[in-house]
């Protein structure tokens, strides 16, 4: 019997994945995408949308080490020698931070959690509803990621990389007259020094490694929702659509 039963809920897992195009009501997200899909963009204007805050580790760590809390302090250690921050004192800083009150309606997490141990902390004292996979293809962002630039005077970013292949369309951002009162729209634009090819792959790499067996853990649990970007930004309408909201 035991065997049955777990075949079957086995059938039901798989048939929760296949049906996750919808995150309809989902409030506690977590928000996944590779550097240069647009994540913190996505998070900044959903989160407002929703009343909810977007929460990122960064954020919270340097919170933490601002307000030379016991845990900013032992962060601080950590960075300072150059050492990882331990999973344990990742977790702490995280789960503060949901305790909070304007977290209690939902939030939406940027950044964690970034390894299974961290995933498996979470959801020990919360239920995650929704995590959305927020993706592009890996060329698409390597061109994202060296398109980048930014205003030598007054740094404002833009992008000058095109994208218009099948269903992908996104245009560059390039400066308008309007955009900054020193620069005129013609600004010096200059790429950022770690933006190579060479570091731009690797950041990709990690992000890939560090992050499959993440969503596997949340896979597992059916909360995984795909949301492959066509248009960047302009995609806004259609994850107010998966998310449920008017
Ligand atoms: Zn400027």
């Amino acid at each position: 019997m035991a065997a049955v039963r777990s075949t079957a809920s086995a059938a039901t897992a798989a048939a929760v994945r296949a049906m996750s195009t919808s995150a309809a009501g989902a409030r506690k997200l977590i928000f996944f995408g590779a550097p240069g899909v647009g994540k913190g963009t996505f998070a900044s204007r959903i989160g407002p949308e929703l009343g909810i805050p977007a929460i990122s580790t960064g954020d919270i760590i340097r919170a933490e080490v601002k307000a030379g809390s016991d845990v900013g302090k032992e962060v601080k250690a950590f960075s300072e020698s150059g050492k990882l921050v331990p999973d344990e004192l990742v977790d702490k800083m995280v789960k503060r931070r949901l305790a909070e009150p304007d977290a209690q309606n939902g939030y939406i997490l940027d950044g964690y959690p970034r390894t299974v141990a961290q995933a498996k902390a979470l959801v020990e004292y919360e239920t995650v509803d929704a995590v959305m996979n927020i993706t592009l293809p890996k060329h698409v962002l390597m061109e994202k990621l060296l398109g980048r630039r930014a205003c030598a005077d007054c740094g404002r970013g833009y992008n000058v990389a095109a994208i218009h292949e099948g269903e992908l369309d996104m245009p560059p951002l390039l400066p308008k007259p309007e955009d900054c009162d020193q620069c005129k729209g013609e600004p010096k634009l200059e790429t950022r020094k770690d933006d190579t090819e060479d570091v731009v792959t690797y950041r990709l790499d990690v992000y890939e490694q560090e992050t499959a067996p993440v969503l596997g853990f949340f896979e597992e649990l059916g909360r995984v929702v795909n949301f492959p970007v066509q248009k960047g930004i302009a995609d806004m309408p259609r994850m107010r659509e998966v998310l449920g909201m008017k």
